[in-house]
């Protein structure tokens, strides 16, 4: 796994490597380029080895079109920077706007004009509707033209390999492929979390809490205890029948998440949910200060935005964390971007540093935030670059990322 022998010789062809940059960008300015760290040096090796690399990645949730604040021109040069060699951008991915000449090159040209060993990054691929169309024949077809720039495919961008996308999974039937390091070496950690030392905790939260949810269905069935904080509690909290004010809520999701609450109480599972709320009354923005206050978790105001867990909650999931031999977190406790509200995502990095056994941290901005709260990468048994793919990995669910790279 992880290597490219399957590839044969790689010198002087071209090689389509699917990357994860999707990295947090204030403006243009990069806040945290973990994501970017990861990814060289798959791409290094196979320029070492002479092959005219063509790097696709993608940014953020464009719609489908190009939007100029999810460009990744700002990553291409610090892509370079860390490689230690230029880093041509195209400034598009494929298809006809590709001969639409930006910056004096179309991608066309920009792939051609390659030489053994260089390497250039296309725009964000999500500026095309066809990486992520539902329709497989619309996928189909970006695909193709993607294959049409290279020769060989590898698989390197973690992040995405739970996602049926044209650059991570319509591609690879295409072309003669194989996995990259970083995704193989992903895949050898997240394995020893499928068979953990007891007790096993997951502590989730963040902000993408349908696409969440549902992982805890799999994870009652999993692990000993779950933590649940972040835009997530508010949806439980609600399930219990009590107001939640103007926090995030997934108002059809009050079944299910009763339902959780029951199978787990049933199964002996604990889910620890936070018993005071740190809340503002609008969200935070560049405009004003924050005005944080600390309410209980069954008396969230009306007006109020639930924004971070409190500092009992704080303590009590310490406190849960010091007990387990493994423990995978995914997703912040609070908006830990703003100092306010980053006390609970702090005290979860560090419970996770003072686990006696496997720590693991998953997601984007998960990492970002171990980062941007002062750990280092080492303090932790692994940090991951994918969130949602570490979790449908736990969850048993099949990736097919990872699929399509075995045929
Ligand atoms: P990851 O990238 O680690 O998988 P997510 O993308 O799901 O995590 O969520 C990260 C975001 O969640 C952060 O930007 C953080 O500000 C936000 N967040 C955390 N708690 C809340 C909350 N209570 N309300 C709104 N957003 C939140
Ligand atoms: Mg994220």
């Amino acid at each position: 796994m992880g290597t490219y022998a399957t590839l044969g010789d790689v010198e002087g062809k071209r090689v389509l490597v699917r990357s994860d940059l999707n990295v947090p960008l204030d403006g243009t300015r990069i806040t945290d380029d973990g994501r970017i760290r990861a990814s060289v040096p798959t791409i290094q090796a196979l320029a070492e080895a002479g092959a005219r690399v063509v790097v696709v990645a993608h940014l953020g949730r464009p719609d489908g079109a190009p939007d100029p604040r999810y460009s990744l021109a700002p990553v291409a040069e610090r892509l370079g920077e860390l490689l230690g060699r230029p880093v041509a951008f195209a400034t598009d991915t494929v298809g006809e706007s590709a001969h639409q000449i930006v910056n004096g090159k179309s991608v066309h040209d920009a792939v051609d004009g390659l030489d053994n060993g260089q390497v250039v990054l296309l725009e964000n691929v999500r500026f095309n509707p066809g990486e992520t169309s539902k329709d497989d024949a619309v996928r189909a077809e970006f695909a193709a033209q993607l294959a049409e720039l290279a020769d060989a495919f590898v698989s390197d961008g973690f992040g995405v390999v739970h996602r049926k996308q044209a650059s991570v999974y319509d591609v690879a039937k295409l072309l003669p492929h194989a996995m990259g390091g970083l995704v193989a070496a992903e895949i050898d950690v997240l394995r020893r979390l499928t068979e953990p030392d007891r007790p096993y905790a997951v502590v989730l939260g963040g902000s993408k809490v349908s696409d969440k949810l549902g992982v805890i269905d799999s994870l009652i069935e999993k692990a000993d205890l779950l933590l649940i904080g972040g835009g997530m509690v508010f949806t439980f909290l609600a399930a219990q029948g009590h107001e939640v004010g103007k926090s995030l809520l997934e108002a059809d999701q009050l079944d299910t998440c009763r339902a959780y609450l029951a199978r787990a109480e049933a199964r002996g599972v604990e889910i620890l949910l936070p018993t005071d709320i740190v809340v503002d009354t609008a969200f935070p923005s560049g405009d004003r200060e924050p005005t944080p206050s600390v309410v209980s978790a069954d008396a969230i105001p009306a007006d109020a935005l639930g924004l971070d867990i409190g500092p009992e909650s704080a303590a009590r999931f310490d406190a849960a964390l010091t007990t387990a031999r493994t423990v995978f977190w995914n997703g912040p406790m609070g908006v830990f971007e703003v100092p306010a509200f980053a006390a609970g995502t702090k005290a979860v990095a560090y419970a996770l540093t003072q686990v006696n056994g496997l720590s693991v941290v998953g997601g984007g901005d998960s990492a970002a935030a171990v980062r941007a709260l002062g750990f280092a990468d080492g303090e932790f048994g692994h940090i991951s670059t994918g969130g949602g793919a570490s979790l449908e990995y736990l969850e048993g669910k099949e990736l097919p990322g990872i699929t399509v790279l075995e045929d």
